[in-house]
């Protein structure tokens, strides 16, 4: 019988980083809002300490340029650091090029923080394609490839 496999995950973003709240906290105002992303996190690191749970952190590259500490203190503590893009921005809306640059922004950033490879994806707000205009769920937008449409 093969063993059950248990995986928590977390999207490492302030309250005013949800898609939901775009068009009263567009991203021109988000330096100007409370941050609580920190002080959370580190609740959260310390609750996975106790239970002995090592999870993987999508940390929205915002979080990591203006909280460089956050990284590193999710890493020190033996979790997988991955990508939640830079800007939190719709996976649809963008185009191929600007989706890149945005995932290997982040990539990039967190990788120089951690020490980590990194090698998750999670596209904000799950905008990773449309019923009608599906794109692949890999990590092309790190490499030279293009994302591709899903079959
Ligand atoms: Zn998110």
């Amino acid at each position: 019988m093969t063993p059950l496999v248990n995986a928590m995950t977390v999207d490492v973003e302030d309250y005013f980083h949800v898609s939901a709240l775009a068009a009263s906290a567009p991203r021109e105002r988000w330096d100007g809002f409370e941050t609580r992303v920190a002080r959370n996190t580190g609740r959260l690191l310390d609750l996975f300490d106790e239970a002995g749970v090592r999870v993987t952190c999508f940390v929205l590259g915002w979080v990591a340029d203006r909280h460089p500490d956050v990284v590193k203190a999710i890493a020190a503590r033996g979790h997988e650091i991955a990508s939640h893009g830079f800007w939190h921005e719709l996976v649809y809306d963008l185009t191929p090029g600007a989706f890149r640059d945005d995932v290997r922004r982040s990539k990039r950033l967190l990788e120089d923080l951690s020490g980590q490879k990194v090698v998750g994806y999670r596209a904000p707000s799950f905008s990773m394609g449309t019923p009608s205009a599906p794109v692949s769920h890999s990590t092309s937008a790190c490499s030279n490839e293009r994302p591709v449409a899903a079959r």
